[in-house]
């Protein structure tokens, strides 16, 4: 069986995820296109790549989310202030 190195350190600590891969929840809304996931099993964070793929969060990817999300609640922001009246 074929191990990539992303998992392999996570073997000895969880073989249930090794085994049968993480099981992730989504812990946070970033925007309508990125997501944070917490595996329920050994805690590790992930995050969406823009085809979907989930990747393991680190923390530079963590500010990027950061910023996506500020930039996401100032665009509803306005779109509630400035926008309202027009679809109305
Ligand atoms: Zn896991």
């Amino acid at each position: 069986m074929k191990i990539n190195y992303l998992t392999q350190g996570l073997v000895k600590k969880n073989y249930i995820c090794s085994l049968f891969g993480h099981q992730y929840v989504e812990i946070k809304t970033v925007n309508a296109h990125f997501k944070e996931f917490e595996c329920k099993n050994c805690r590790m964070q992930a995050t969406n790549d823009s085809v979907g793929q989930k990747i393991k969060l680190t923390s530079e990817l963590k500010d990027i989310n950061e910023t996506l999300f500020y930039l996401y609640l100032k665009r509803q922001f306005l779109a509630k202030f400035y926008f309202e009246k027009k679809e109305q």
